[in-house]
């Protein structure tokens, strides 16, 4: 079975710098389990995988997968809001990526400057207008159920329980 829209598919996936730091990798999780055909993935990459099958590999470096960068991003916010490796108070550097939490929930941002109570963030996604290698490697593929394809997600293993 190939990959089209509505095939729920397993990958194993890293993402990397393209100098060779590894961002993300999922061969130290739980495989990605993903609905093809909508936008679940990084647009270019979910293209790429159009039409592989169980044991094919999928390489490329994708430009501006977290988007664009945009300017006027600073933001100050207070050193409470910042999460890092889970912790709360970190110990921050400007250049750092941490986590905000937000009445939206928690993103990545960048440190910027690091004052006493808070500390100026760059809302872009830290990796926004940067080219990043992707590999992926298909596991499994399978038909969607018709409930998967009307919530548009993956139910089950790897999926949403409700
Ligand atoms: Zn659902």
């Amino acid at each position: 079975m190939n990959i089209e829209k509505d095939k729920v598919v397993t990958v194993h996936y890293r993402v990397s710098e393209p100098q060779g730091e590894v961002i993300e990798d999922s061969h130290d999780d739980e495989p990605l389990v993903y609905l093809h055909g909508y936008n679940a993935m990084v647009q270019a990459l979910e293209e790429a995988m159009l039409g592989k099958g169980v044991g094919d590999k999928v390489s490329m470096t994708v430009e501006d997968a977290y988007g664009k960068r945009e300017e006027g991003q600073l933001q100050r916010v207070s050193i409470n809001h910042i999460v890092r490796d889970g912790k709360a108070k970190p110990k921050l550097k400007p250049g750092m990526m941490v986590y905000l939490n937000t009445k939206q929930g928690t993103r990545p941002v960048t440190v910027v400057k690091v004052g006493l109570k808070s500390v100026d963030v760059d809302t872009n996604h830290p990796y926004a207008g940067k080219p990043l290698q992707f590999d992926v490697e298909v596991l499994k593929v399978r038909d969607a159920t018709p409930d998967e394809i009307s919530h548009g997600h993956v139910h089950g293993e790897g999926g949403v329980h409700h």
